[in-house]
């Protein structure tokens, strides 16, 4: 009669539906984590630590995680075959790699007697459950929202089971897995800021929902605040569950900051329905003509951008926010986006493959619908041609440059009026911040005025291809 319960990225007890369908009958349980070996470097950092957590939330009630590297299908038949397991039981998955594993595994599993069971988990909805009224997928994120206001997301917690048994197996030692950063260890950042876990997930929203949360309207786009509830990296790797997030911000009440945030978990669940309709969404724009984008090759101005040295000082806080904790926020990650895509002209998947190894919350689907988003090629997408500018952009959101000072402190003694434009900035003003450009600190790669006209010239090739064709 034993189960197998096949953690993903649904890595809690609580509201966990394969876990809790699995344990029902008080049936021995064997837990089960494959190691995801696309997981970026960041992610692997957060991985660790939520493994850690996961084994000893379920030692702490009598069972045992087993941990296992290879090939999952030939892995949980050999489990399968092992144990006698009857069902093996799992969060439903929208990224093609795990889908395509699914059906081979549902194949596999037949063979030997046993179900597979996949439950809704990672997200609100099951994904096509929110079509338009002829039936099909939404290409605009409003109606698809209000659809999915309208379906209503179900209520009711599934509670953690008491008590955790079954068989003995053999595991990988998670140390010997290597996820952990060493030589050079770079890690300290994200240790001093984020405690993963299913405990710190709880912990993350209880803070959010106590104060923040009631000036998310406002307070989401200052990234020197801690306006935002930091929660995606535990909402990626399922340490909480969505419907959780959903019904606490729900019940906390606070008007219009929390309609706004339930409209960004929303965003996220438009992202997972993107992947479920375009499985290369990390890859191929969904704008076909944007397949013929005259983008550049220049992997100096990349390498640039990754380091956090273009000499746009928004953009350099962002990307170095993004090396030193493993996260960045929202709107500055727009600016970043905006700036490598059209500024520089670099194709967005290179931007797209750097968040993944960097972000520790990097996901197939907000990732991929983020990054077409910016560069206008996505659903629903900004425009090409509106072009984030990053000095008003800084000037808006970062109006006393406390957030640039914090990661790009050699600017720290420059005036407001040039922290956002140093290159603007008069010789004896410079000279009086300590900064040499192109020294302390670089002179841009390209300026704001000259980026914008590069990219409306590319934009008209587009364009003209596309009249022409
Ligand atoms: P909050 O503002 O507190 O929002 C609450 C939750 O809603 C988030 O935790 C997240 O799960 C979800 N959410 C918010 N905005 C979006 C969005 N635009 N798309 C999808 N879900 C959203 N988000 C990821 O989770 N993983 C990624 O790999 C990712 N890559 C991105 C790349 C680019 C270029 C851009 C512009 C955005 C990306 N985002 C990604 C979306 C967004 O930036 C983050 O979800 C958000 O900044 C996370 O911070 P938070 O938890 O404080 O968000």
């Amino acid at each position: 009669m034993t189960r197998l319960v096949w953690f993903r990225n649904d890595l809690r007890l609580a509201d966990n539906p394969a876990l809790h369908a699995a344990a029902q009958g008080n049936a021995p349980l064997l837990l089960l984590y494959i190691l995801d070996e696309r997981t970026g470097a960041a992610g692997r950092w957060w991985l660790h630590h939520s493994l850690t957590a996961l084994a000893q939330d379920i030692s702490a009630k009598g069972g045992m995680l087993t941990l296992r590297r290879g090939e999952p299908v030939e892995i949980i038949a050999e489990l399968v075959r092992e144990h006698g397991v009857t069902a093996v039981h799992a969060a439903r998955a929208y990224e093609p790699f795990w889908r395509k594993t699914d059906r081979v595994l549902d194949a596999a599993l037949r063979g030997l007697d046993c179900g597979l069971h996949r439950h809704l988990s990672t997200s609100l909805f099951p994904p096509e459950q929110i079509t338009t009224k002829a039936g099909g997928p939404f290409g605009v994120f409003t109606p698809f929202a209000r659809a999915c206001r309208e379906a209503g997301v179900r209520e009711g917690f599934l509670p953690a089971p008491e008590k955790l048994h079954g068989p003995e197996t053999q595991s990988d030692k998670l140390a010997n897995w290597s996820l952990l950063p060493r030589e050079p260890d770079w890690a300290g950042g994200l240790r001093a800021q984020w405690h993963p876990g299913e405990a710190g997930a709880m912990a993350r929203l209880d803070a959010f929902l106590s104060e923040p949360v009631r000036d998310y309207a406002t307070a989401r786009d200052i990234p020197a605040r801690h306006g935002t509830s930091r929660l995606s990296p535990h909402a990626h790797f399922g340490e909480i569950s969505p419907r959780l997030v959903w019904h606490r911000a729900l019940a906390a009440g606070h008007g219009q900051g929390v309609e706004i945030f339930l409209k960004e978990l929303l965003w996220r669940e438009f992202s997972l329905n993107l992947l479920w309709r375009h499985e290369e969404l990390r890859t191929r724009p969904i704008r076909e003509e944007f397949e013929t984008f005259p983008w550049r090759d220049n992997q100096a101005y990349l390498a640039a951008w990754q380091k956090g040295q273009t000499g746009i000082p928004i953009v350099d806080a962002g990307m170095r926010e993004l090396w030193r904790t493993g996260w960045m926020h929202n709107r500055v990650r727009m600016i970043c986006a905006s700036y490598l895509v059209k500024h520089l002209l670099i194709p967005w998947q290179a931007g797209e493959k750097w968040f993944w190894d960097t972000l520790c919350e990097a996901d197939e689907a907000a990732n991929g619908a983020s990054w077409q988003w910016v560069a206008g090629c996505g659903a629903d997408a900004a425009p090409y041609f509106r072009i984030f500018n990053p000095v008003l952009q800084g000037r808006k959101f970062d109006p006393d440059g406390v957030y640039v000072r914090r990661f790009v402190p050699e600017l720290k003694n420059l005036p407001d009026a040039y922290l956002h434009c140093p290159w603007e900035a008069p010789q004896a003003v410079l000279a009086g911040a300590g900064i040499r450009l192109g020294h302390e600190y670089p002179v841009p790669l390209v300026q704001p005025a000259d980026g914008r006209q590069a990219a409306l010239a590319a934009y008209e090739t587009l364009k003209a291809a596309r009249h022409t064709g």
